[in-house]
């Protein structure tokens, strides 16, 4: 059977091979009699299942030996608390806000440390990156936050800030919940990069930190245990019970991306699938993408008809010809189309085909 394509921002598609091998396993893993939903996490099977799962990270993220991946739970917007808790001391992090999630970031750690507003480009309606030049960053700053890929409004950085340059001594924070794994990272300008795993790396339950080894051990004494990056660290991430299923689930896309050639191979796959999705738009009469071509996501592409009053046909025409979700965030209206790495070219040939086809009959 043809499953249809599903272009939803999160949870989203998962690699249909490894659903298949996760249906494959579910009552008895690796003939151990059981599923890994039944395993104790301090088990052999499921530590097995747990180094494996990291080691595969750190190599397709070319991890460096300094930093720690740490398996954790809550989901991104967890760590908009947690990472005060364990960065700040109390003092002052600046913050670069794209979109809704960066802004949300912002205004989270504002309860936990003098959160400051380092740029924000909510005044064209987040359709474009401010110059890092511009940037207001603070001598004092314990950290700077951006997020990567705006999943809301389709704005991505396709090259992260270089701090340094900048002159600024604080370790850059990225949110990457939208497009980790589907491109590689600079390690040199990161200091730790989290995101939920629901979009790109698994299902959701799974929050993924990758912290530099020097971060660790400067949580304040209110932090709880459960959050406090040394803590978790030095327990292999299992301080407590870790999200079992979602990390072996993480596992299973890991070993296919590997198996797809690695995140260089899938990059130049997301490259291939949102330029034709943009070219397909921007040549288009119908619909358009309003975000500056220098910063539009690979991953999340918000698109609008020029006439609204056809949402509801052009979104009941979708779902019959198997093309789900497409329906843009309601802070924003219109269309999205996520094109995360589990998404094929196909999948967008036949939103593209379907799109014509609309566009030809409204003519
Ligand atoms: N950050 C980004 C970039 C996101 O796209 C999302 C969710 O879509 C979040 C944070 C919130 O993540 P969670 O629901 O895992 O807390």
């Amino acid at each position: 059977m043809k499953r249809p394509y599903n272009f939803s921002a999160g949870p989203a598609t998962m690699p249909e091979a490894v659903l298949q091998q996760a249906a494959a396993e579910m009552l008895d893993w690796h003939g151990s009699g059981m599923g890994v939903m039944e395993m104790s996490h301090r088990g052999k099977e499921f530590i097995s299942i747990y180094e494996q799962t990291e080691a595969d990270l750190r190599e397709l993220l070319a991890v460096p030996a300094n930093f720690r991946i740490l398996f954790m739970q809550g989901g991104a917007l967890a760590e908009n608390a947690i990472i005060p808790l364990n960065l700040a001391r109390g003092g002052a992090a600046d913050f670069v806000v794209t979109g809704s999630w960066g802004q949300k970031s912002y205004q989270e750690a504002g309860k936990f440390c003098n959160a400051r507003l380092a740029a924000s480009t909510q005044g064209n309606g987040f359709t474009t990156l401010p110059d890092p030049a511009s940037w207001q960053l603070g001598a004092d700053s314990a950290y700077v936050h951006i997020c990567s890929n705006e999943t809301i409004h389709g704005v991505e950085f396709h090259q992260l800030p270089d701090l340094k340059a900048l002159g600024c001594d604080a370790p850059l924070v990225v949110d990457f919940s939208s497009n980790v794994a589907s491109r590689p990272v600079d390690w040199s300008r990161v200091g730790l990069a989290f995101g939920g795993a629901q979009k790109n790396l698994g299902p959701a339950g799974l929050t993924l930190v990758i912290v530099r080894d020097d971060l660790l051990g400067h949580a304040v004494p209110q932090c709880p245990s459960a959050f406090d990056y040394k803590l978790v660290a030095e327990a292999g991430s299992m301080y407590n019970t870790p999200p079992t299923y979602a990390i072996y689930m993480a596992g299973l896309v890991f070993q296919w991306l590997k198996a797809q050639g690695g995140v260089a191979a899938i990059e130049a796959a997301n490259i291939a699938k949102a330029q034709s999705f943009y070219d397909y738009l921007d040549g288009s009469q119908l619909y358009e993408n309003r975000v500056a071509k220098d910063c539009r996501s690979r991953m999340n592409i918000p698109f609008f008809l020029r006439d609204e009053s056809r949402n509801d046909a052009f979104l009941a025409g979708a779902k019959a010809a198997g093309l789900l979700q497409l329906k843009g965030h309601k802070s924003v209206g219109g269309m999205r189309a996520s094109l995360y790495n589990a998404m094929p070219i196909e999948g967008v040939q036949a939103l593209v085909a379907y799109m014509q086809e609309f566009e030809r009959t409204q003519a």
